[in-house]
């Protein structure tokens, strides 16, 4: 039976909705593919608005990937918003991907993609519009296997219930081997039935099926042990990790959206993993080793990239760009290159060091300086020991002066509130150090136009992460010392409107808290929460503290923990986490002994970036056979001739347009 589009009976319905033009798709670079010459079908989601998924990086290089497979087709589906979801439902309208306006319950696979926590919710949306069932127990033979992707993919206890698989770790090679295992089991003639076939991806597939482990649980309420309920399935199930990223020089034909969306860029990742070993971060954690895109390649891509999307801009992305090991040189030659050109290049790293100011003031070469952005994400010297962000309060002030002196105007501080071990005095010695910032960039530039906003937002303890044992702190405290911050910000007429502060308030991040160390029972909550009409957790305007406490407390009334169990309380060594049988690399003791170092009461311990220093024993390089990956490769993009907005480099478009290895 041929697949049928559903777009004759979504169109009516199109012009009764905000923002129609986000569900009509036929963006440019976008792929639809011949439904009957394909026998693998993935539909890929992002499980929140067009707005904000279509710029995804993750999903995009997927989509990519897939279809370049022969046989194999993707497309992609994003979260519909509650005006037209009334309107699918009282049209009976399914789910539909905006590549060929297909129903998702038609495809083999549905993969999404999960950068937060707060986007679970929406994925319960997607499976009922679809027809499907929201019990993976439930799907019959012929409904998509539902598979989590993204860094909320590395604890996916709490939907358990809902996906029949996760895949930890970069996902390029990953859903190609699961594409192979599904066109053979297919052409076996689906040996096994569904069940055949999870049990193939969890043996061979590297992916985590929740249902081949039985969890049980402790009279105190914490888990008593995680087993494998088959033969052949692993104890422990690893993420994946691709080595050379050269090899895979995605996305080379960036989606170009039809609406406003949050980036409107192309992004090229300049290496992935971090080694700055930061105690909150979980991205830097569980993307390690670092592994680094050679300089050549990165030129080659930017070069593609551009004259395939017509974009205007150039993000170099990591977790902290101004790392790579020949940054200089990149920045340098790619300011050269688009120099007299419409192209705009920027640097999102938040480091903060009067290097990055350097960087920044190449890649803004003729342009406007606008704004720059530092992440100290502790306001004391103190609470930064704590979290391993090696950066006092003179380097700050020091390079905050370094960019009002380069002609920047205005910087923003990223801060967290509630860390590990956190006083009232850290959140306010905040304050204290805008106003240095402010006095020292007047002092050094004569002017009075220098401006600073301090933006912060609720620390939230994450899985394989050193802090992920600590108490995440009640929303009422981080509450009283933003607002405490605010009062202290405002407090001195002599920085007026020099001083801005934007913060996001404690109760979110206590539901991200318990999404994010959740356990199978939370499943229970999230459901609650979904009947309850929890929809774009992640946004302001619809989230609800008040409906998840209140279906937290109804849903684990009889399983004896509650929502502060799973938030506040901290954990000790023996206790087994939700995610011990997921293995990101880390070793167990390792994190363990992080964790006291930043906790011991003689002062907290630091740990240096093991790029520049001996091997901290984290884990992770033994467990992949490895080492850290970094250049320098000592090649430039030069020679090159800038015609006009045409660049011909060595490493030129035409060279780079097929350039796409695997
Ligand atoms: S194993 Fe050593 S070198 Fe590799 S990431 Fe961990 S601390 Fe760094």
């Amino acid at each position: 039976m041929p697949v049928q589009s559903v777009y004759p009976l979504l169109e009516p319905l199109l012009p009764l909705v905000r923002k129609p033009v986000q569900y009509v798709g036929g963006e440019l670079n976008s792929v639809v593919k011949d439904w009957d010459a394909c026998d693998v079908r993935w539909a890929l989601m992002y499980p929140d608005a067009y707005e904000v998924g279509l710029p995804n990086q993750g999903l995009q290089i997927l989509y990519e990937v897939l279809n370049e497979r022969d046989g194999v087709l993707a497309e992609r589906t994003y979260s519909v918003w509650p005006d037209l979801e009334a309107l699918m439902r009282g049209h009976g309208v399914p789910q539909f991907t905006v590549d060929a306006h297909r129903p998702v319950a038609e495809f083999d696979l549905l993969g999404v993609s999960f950068a937060t926590e707060l986007g679970y919710t929406n994925l319960l949306t997607a499976l009922d519009l679809a027809g499907l069932p929201l019990s993976a127990a439930d799907r019959r033979p012929g409904d998509p296997v539902v598979l989590a992707g993204g860094h909320a993919a590395f604890n996916p206890e709490p939907i358990a219930e809902f996906i029949d698989g996760a895949v930890l770790g970069d996902g390029e090679q990953a859903v190609l081997v699961i594409s192979e295992l599904v066109r053979a089991w297919k052409r076996a003639g689906r040996p096994g039935g569904r069940d055949g076939l999870l049990l193939d991806l969890a043996t061979s597939g590297g992916v985590y099926v929740p249902r081949f482990y039985d969890v049980s649980y402790r009279p105190d309420g914490a888990i008593s042990r995680v087993v494998p309920s088959r033969p052949g399935v692993p104890r422990s199930v690893a993420k994946h990790t691709v080595m050379d990223l050269d090899a895979w020089q995605y996305p080379h034909k960036p989606l170009v959206p039809l609406a406003e969306t949050v980036h409107e860029r192309y992004s090229v990742e300049i290496f992935r993993g971090c080694t700055r070993g930061c105690r909150f971060c979980q991205a830097g954690m569980i993307t390690r080793p670092v592994r680094e895109r050679s300089i050549t390649t990165i030129g080659s891509m930017v070069a593609a990239g551009l004259s395939a999307s017509g974009f205007s801009e150039v993000g170099l992305l990591s977790l902290s760009s101004a790392d790579h090991s020949e940054i200089n040189e990149i920045a340098i030659d790619l300011a050269d290159r688009y120099e007299g050109t419409a192209t705009g290049l920027s640097l999102p790293s938040t480091r903060v060091d009067a290097f990055n100011v350097t960087l920044a003031n190449e890649l803004s070469r003729g342009g406007r300086r606008s704004g720059l952005t530092f992440a100290p994400e502790g306001g004391s010297d103190r609470i930064r020991k704590v979290i391993n962000k090696m950066v006092t309060e003179e380097d700050l002030v020091r390079t905050v002066t370094t960019a009002y002196t380069s002609g920047w105007r205005q910087v923003k501080l990223y801060f967290m509130c509630g860390l590990p071990t956190e006083t009232d005095d850290d959140v306010l010695a905040i304050a204290a150090l805008a106003r240095r910032v402010i006095e020292a960039g007047r002092a050094a530039t004569g002017r009075s136009d220098v401006r600073c906003t301090v933006s912060i937002g609720a620390f939230v303890p994450k899985p394989h992460t050193p802090f992920q044992w600590a108490g995440q702190c009640s929303h009422e405290t981080v509450d009283a010392r933003l607002k405490a911050l605010g009062a202290a910000l405002r407090a001195d007429r002599r920085y007026g409107k020099a001083i801005g502060f934007r913060y996001h308030d404690g109760k979110p991040s206590i539901v991200e808290g318990l999404l994010s160390r959740g356990d199978r029972r939370v499943a229970k909550v999230i459901r609650a929460a979904w009947e309850d009409g929890a929809r774009f957790d992640g946004w302001s305007e619809t989230m609800s503290f008040e409906r998840w406490e209140r279906c937290a407390a109804a849903a684990l009334a009889d399983d004896g923990v509650d929502l502060d169990w799973y938030t506040t309380r901290e954990r000790g060594y023996d206790e087994v986490l939700p995610w011990d049988h997921l293995d990101a690399g880390l070793e167990r003791d390792w994190l363990w002994q992080d964790w006291q170092a930043a906790i011991d009461p003689a002062g907290a311990g630091e740990v240096e970036d093991c790029r520049w220093t001996p091997c901290f024993e984290c884990g992770v390089c033994p467990s992949m056979d490895t080492e850290i990956e970094v250049g320098p490769t000592g090649q430039r993009l030069l020679p090159l001739t800038v015609v006009g907005n045409e660049v011909a480099t060595a490493n030129g478009p035409a060279a780079a347009a097929t350039g796409a290895g695997q």
